[in-house]
């Protein structure tokens, strides 16, 4: 018998209709031994997510407001759901003492993760499987700094003693037995860690979208779902800004070699993306695998003659940027030109002192700084084998009149990332796209 572990998503969870279908998916499988749930989700467009609720109980009671109307939203939601599903549980006395600590607590911490929590309890009740309170084993230092050996030694030495149980996502405990929690969207890294201490064959993540799509759907339309991409491609495409998965929920998986299945709760015959260290052994392979892309970089481009036979220029334009504080993007140069990809925000308020300090240091002839710039990756574990990728992309970028920038291709040939005008991202996803799909 293998082992997965399920985590669910606040949209699969956000009323009793959900929960129906979590069970079923639990239950079709024996293998789905643990399951990491979130906070019950959106119902509807403007419905608000139980742990935003909860927020807004803490914000309100440190503010000297009254939060019993909103705290009565969260019993509505989780007692609801409680009913709706038939259980013999009864919540109040827990959540009126909840109710009550929330104002005692001097962070958020402890009332956001009472969604998870009682959300839990709900699951655990309904599939009449055993809770484990993640603020027992999941464990952050002092510091509030999560600590991932202590926590896997011992929530593997819990499971081991469970062969099927529910464990909130998103928090857990520290040494003083504090509940903390970690950054918003943050059950992902739960489930992976769990998976990681169980020993799981498959770390299963079931939300509301069919895999990781190709292409950001606000601007493609109804875009490919990926079938199989590696860990390595997911990094560059979250890096990049794809939305997938909780970017520190992929480091436990990752490193203990188990692959992860993206699925959607509402189409569970949908085989969803497969994320691994290794390609699809038997798969066709694509060229591209997904492209993703941020705005708002500038091109600070630093010219200056027999630049390329001065030792050590590179390194005190870069020593500039780190004596400021500025991490940098990426790097292309030229014979005597040098270009530092710095996202807008970093340089914020430092443009002055960066042209002040690299005249001083570096005695370029010319540094020119250009803002509004777009970066697009286009990512493909393929493109090392294909012949004429970069011709493709580019002539689909010159036909749809876009002007490129800057071009980036790192020798691992996973990605070749252009820069084009802000006003100019959206057109030149799409041509990409519509060249390789
Ligand atoms: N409920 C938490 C949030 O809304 C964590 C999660 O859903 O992963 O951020």
């Amino acid at each position: 018998m293998g082992i997965k572990v399920a985590k669910f998503g606040g949209s699969s969870l956000s009323d009793a209709e959900q929960f129906k279908k979590v069970r079923d998916i639990l239950l079709s499988d024996p293998d789905r031994r643990y399951v990491v749930p979130s906070a019950p989700g959106r119902r509807f467009r403007d419905d608000e997510k139980v742990t935003d609720l909860l927020y807004r109980c803490y914000r309100l009671a440190h503010t000297g407001q009254s939060y019993s109307e909103c705290f009565s939203q969260v019993v509505e939601r989780l007692c609801g759901i409680a009913s709706d599903l038939g259980l013999d549980l009864d919540l109040l006395p827990d959540l009126h003492e909840t109710e009550r600590e929330i104002a005692r607590q001097d962070n958020p911490d402890y009332a956001a993760s009472r969604g998870e929590y009682f959300c839990g309890r709900i699951l655990a009740s309904y599939l009449n499987w055993p809770f484990i309170d993640a603020a027992e084993v999941v464990r952050f230092d002092r510091q509030g700094v999560f600590a991932p050996e202590w926590t896997n030694e011992q929530l593997a030495e819990t499971l081991r003693q469970h062969e099927y149980a529910v464990i909130p996502g998103f928090y857990g405990g520290m040494p003083s037995g504090q509940v903390k929690t970690f950054s918003r969207g943050g059950s992902d890294i739960t489930g992976a860690i769990v998976a990681r201490a169980a020993g799981a064959d498959l770390y299963e993540n079931w939300t509301d979208v069919s895999g990781v799509m190709m292409a950001d759907p606000r601007i493609i339309d109804n875009p490919r779902a990926i079938d199989w991409l590696t860990y390595r491609e997911l990094r560059e495409l979250s890096y990049m800004g794809a939305t997938v998965l909780h970017e520190d929920a992929i480091f436990p998986v990752r490193k203990a070699g188990i692959p992860t299945n993206i699925r959607n709760t509402n189409h569970p015959e949908h085989p969803g993306t497969m994320i691994s260290a290794d390609p699809n052994p038997s798969g066709e392979e694509r060229t591209i695998t997904g492209i993703a892309g941020h705005k708002n970089f500038t091109l600070i481009s630093i010219e200056k003659a027999m630049m390329n036979s001065e030792l050590g220029f590179g390194r005190r334009v870069l020593g500039v940027l780190e004596d400021l504080g500025i991490s940098f993007e990426h790097l292309p140069t030229g014979i005597d030109t040098m270009c530092v990809v710095v996202a807008d925000r970093e340089l914020e308020r430092h443009r002055q002192e960066i042209i002040d300090r690299i005249e001083d240091r570096c005695h370029p002839d010319s540094i020119e700084f250009n803002s509004g710039v777009a970066l697009i990756a286009t990512v493909g574990r393929g493109m090392v084998n294909k012949r004429g990728t970069a011709s493709r992309l580019f002539r689909a970028l010159a036909v749809a009149d876009i002007n490129v920038r800057m071009i980036d291709q790192g020798s691992s040939e996973l990605n070749i990332i252009v820069g084009v005008d802000g006003k100019d991202f959206e057109r030149a996803v799409s041509a990409i796209y519509y060249e390789f799909v």
